[in-house]
């Protein structure tokens, strides 16, 4: 899978000058799901640790536009997964703080985070999803913006000691965004429900094709998926955009047309294509 071209992973920016995420080059339209991390910054700073007594440690940040992604590239625990990217800035413990966490694998050469995976119930108010996850559902980082991070923290993992995206990462990728509901039966409810119609398929189809979908990743939830992430304007696919009963804000471009397939649209530019 390494031979895929890069142009066919290069996110197409639209900046929109009048959106808060202009700083980020955001998505055409919105920006609500799979966001794709081109230039990142990194600053030096020092959580205040006096609190606990110990010396302040010199971290590093990094960031995406406004997004903070990772409070201490050092002191991650990037052995771990789920990693806990954005640590307690009062002693830096892994743990100590709740939340913070993304699910870290790799898909061919992208990095993704995703939320963090089969977290036990005594744990749901402890370990959930890092603020950037919260907020796009998924961050994806390019081969080389991966490499730049690790150039500034020499422990951040090079992206072939990463694991590989099972089932769970790449669903949690394409059904995770804010407005829509979290979990599998929550969202297959609010798809019977709340569905009114689609872009060019009626509305049974475009239920029985996310629901093919779910069920497909649901059987490799811990099996290393076979696919890559491509743009719309370089795989020539068209969104297949479904449209609910309530905001257009809820509206889902969920799924996409590519030559005689049907597959997982992760955001309004990028799909999921499985090999
Ligand atoms: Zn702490």
């Amino acid at each position: 899978m390494s031979n895929i071209p890069l142009s066919l992973i290069i996110e197409r920016v639209s900046i929109c000058p009048d959106s808060p995420f202009a700083a980020l080059g955001c998505f055409r339209g919105t920006v609500r799901q799979m966001f794709l991390c081109r230039q990142p910054s990194t600053e030096r700073w020092s959580p205040d640790f006096s609190a606990s007594g110990e010396k302040n440690p010199e971290w590093t940040r990094a960031n995406c536009g406004e997004v903070e992604l990772c409070n201490s590239l050092e002191w991650a625990e990037w052995s771990a997964n789920p990693v806990q990217v954005q640590l307690c800035d009062a002693c830096g413990t892994v743990g100590c703080a709740s939340g913070g966490y993304a699910h870290v694998s790799t898909l061919s050469n992208l990095v993704l985070w995703t939320a963090p995976q089969t977290v036990a119930e005594s744990d749901f108010d402890r370990i959930f999803p890092a603020n950037p996850i919260e907020r796009f559902g998924a961050v994806v980082f390019l081969p080389d913006v991966w490499m730049q991070l690790r150039s500034v923290a020499a422990n951040v993992p090079d992206a072939h000691q990463i694991s590989p995206s099972n089932g769970c990462a790449i669903r949690d990728a394409w059904i995770s965004g804010p407005h829509r509901p979290k979990g599998e039966d929550r969202l297959r409810d609010w798809l019977h429900r709340r569905l009114l119609a689609a872009d060019s398929l009626d509305c049974v189809e475009a239920i029985t094709w996310v629901e093919h979908w779910l069920s497909w990743f649901d059987s490799k939830t811990s099996i290393a998926i076979e696919g890559y992430i491509a743009t719309t304007e370089d795989s020539g696919a068209l969104i297949e955009k479904l449209y609910f009963d309530g905001p257009g804000s809820e509206d889902w471009p969920a799924l996409a047309r590519l030559d005689d397939r049907i597959v997982p649209a992760l955001s309004p530019t990028h799909v999921f294509v499985p090999l």
